[in-house]
């Protein structure tokens, strides 16, 4: 338990081992560099404080995009900023890149896997991971988008597949490469099958020469008896209808109950089914980020369910008023009773409310005791000119929620130079329907070579031609290589190993 913070916030530990700044001004640590943390350090920088952000990556993820790199239509570095770049003029803050792996909440210090922070004021905004509901296993055969990595791994099964059908001759085998499951009907799945049914339909129309594209299936799988759960039930309702307007097998109410590779179980009603697919998306599930453990640990606090550290109504750590959790790894109570949602608005808002705390503490005067979430609506795309959203009481369909959402997260995006890029994707992709960034990246198959005539439909399948790998499915002859990235991947200052 810590003393409370006087107005100047006097108390100092013992300098830490990485600190940049060891005198003078109150310090705040910020851990991530996400929604909540990137927008803490933003509302400081007029703060007599010295903030220093810890992340391990050094760039700040615009997530909500991610399934558009996940299906081809942005690159990484459209929606990834470099968090030195954003902060540059926030003269009053540091980037430190590091990973966070432990508090000593007693001392004030942050724990870091290269050193340590000792800090006046914590704010800790480390996000969240996907669940699979105690199916870890599940992971390999089915990746959850998170990360610029998963965006790409994702991306790269996707097109693989067809790569894959394009050299199949047995019909049955090549019907698995072309299905495409997606677990989970929240905005995340909506979005990734509304986008797999264009890329099938549309985008790779012309592109293959022994397969039609158009033929892939996408599933669509929720364990509750709607998608958008979150949303009003006639925006439910919409949304099904646009998604099966664009072919979407849309199956509700149906349970996975195992994953492996190139198959997903499922049960309805007591009936299983086993659907052969060799591309399992999972976009169902969520969990906080492991740090929010350790920080309840090192507080002596409770966790939720869902992994989230239970904060008071001013976003502090029960007994530690000097420690912030904000965004998807802290679980605060919303109008209703119910945990606000994990959505960016709220660590945005939380993030700021924490810095005027931290403000009002040092002046001295009033300082505000619970934080009050203003929600700003929700919205979800479906496809081209089909989206739903719903702002106050407003409720929005079709044409004008899609625009709607494609101003909103354009205006989002942190960089200028970003939102200038993206707007010209966008409007390239919606006139001649092409998603630029089709890249296979990252790692190939396994390589079996065996030379193919000239226009030679496929060596799959067939005994004199290919041989077939431990699945019993024949494989493809490729020389692992990963393809050069696009430009704006190779300009970016974005690290990744995706
Ligand atoms: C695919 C997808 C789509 C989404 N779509 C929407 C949407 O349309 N609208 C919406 O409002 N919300 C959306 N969300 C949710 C939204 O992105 C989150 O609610 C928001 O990012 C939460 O912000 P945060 O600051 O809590 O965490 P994050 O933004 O996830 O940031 C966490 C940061 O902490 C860093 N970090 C984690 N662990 C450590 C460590 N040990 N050491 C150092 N650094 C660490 C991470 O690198 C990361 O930068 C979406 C999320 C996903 C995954």
């Amino acid at each position: 338990m810590e003393g409370r913070i006087d107005g100047n916030l006097a108390s100092r530990t013992t300098s830490a081992v990485v600190d940049p700044k060891t005198v003078g001004r109150p310090r705040v640590v910020i851990v991530g560099g996400g929604f909540g943390g990137l927008n803490a350090a933003l509302a400081l920088r007029k703060a007599a404080v010295d903030v220093t952000l810890v992340d391990r990556r050094n760039f700040h993820l615009f997530q909500p995009l991610l399934y558009q790199v996940a299906t081809g239509a942005l690159s990484p570095a459209n929606i990834a900023a470099p968090l030195r770049g954003v902060l540059r003029k926030t003269r009053n803050a540091t980037v430190l890149l590091a990973e966070v792996v432990a508090f000593d909440a007693a001392n004030r210090r942050v724990v870091l896997d290269d050193g340590e922070l000792s800090y006046d004021s914590l704010i800790v905004a480390a996000g969240s991971t996907h669940s699979y509901f105690g199916h870890d296993e599940w992971s390999s055969f089915a990746p959850g988008l998170k990360t610029i990595e998963d965006a790409t791994e994702m991306r790269r099964r996707i097109l693989f597949a067809f790569e894959r059908a394009e050299r199949e001759t047995d019909p049955e085998i090549r019907k698995h490469w072309m299905t495409f499951v997606v677990v989970g009907g929240g905005p995340t799945g909506v979005e990734l099958a509304g986008a797999l049914s264009e890329i099938a339909r549309h985008t790779l129309r012309h592109d293959f020469r022994h397969i039609n594209p158009a033929e892939a299936r996408v599933i669509l799988i929720d364990a509750t008896d709607r998608v958008l759960m979150a949303y009003p039930p006639d925006l439910s309702e919409r949304a099904e209808r646009d998604l099966k307007k664009l072919r979407v097998d849309v199956r509700t109410g149906t349970l996975v109950t195992d994953v492996g590779e190139g198959y997903v179980v499922v049960t309805r009603h007591g009936q299983s089914e086993q659907i052969a697919s060799w591309t399992v998306l999972w976009a169902a599930g969520v969990q906080a980020s492991p740090l929010a453990k350790k920080l309840a640990d090192a507080c002596g606090v409770d966790t939720d369910r869902a992994g989230r550290i239970k904060v008071m109504p001013d976003c502090t750590v029960p007994n530690f008023p000097s420690i912030f959790a904000v965004g998807d790894m802290a679980n605060c109570p919303g109008p209703d009773g119910k945990p606000l949602p994990g959505v960016a608005p709220v660590a945005i808002q939380q993030a700021r409310f924490a810095a005027k705390v931290i403000q009002a503490r040092m002046a001295g005067g009033d300082v505000p005791t619970s934080f009050i979430y203003r929600d700003q609506g929700m919205m979800a795309t479906i496809g081209r000119r089909k989206a739903v959203a719903k702002i106050g009481r407003a409720k929005f369909r079709g044409a004008i929620a899609w625009y709607m959402w494609l101003f909103v997260h354009l205006m989002q995006l942190v960089q200028f130079q970003s939102r200038l890029m993206v707007l010209l994707q966008w409007a390239w992709s919606y006139l001649t329907f092409n998603r630029s960034a089709r890249l296979i990246t990252g790692k190939m198959l396994a390589v079996k070579t065996k030379v193919l005539p000239a226009g030679s439909a496929a060596s799959i399948g067939d005994p004199d031609a290919a041989d077939t790998d431990h699945t019993g499915l024949p494989v493809v002859e490729h020389s692992p290589r990963s393809e050069s990235a696009s430009p704006n991947e190779r300009r970016a200052e974005v690290a990744t190993t995706g």
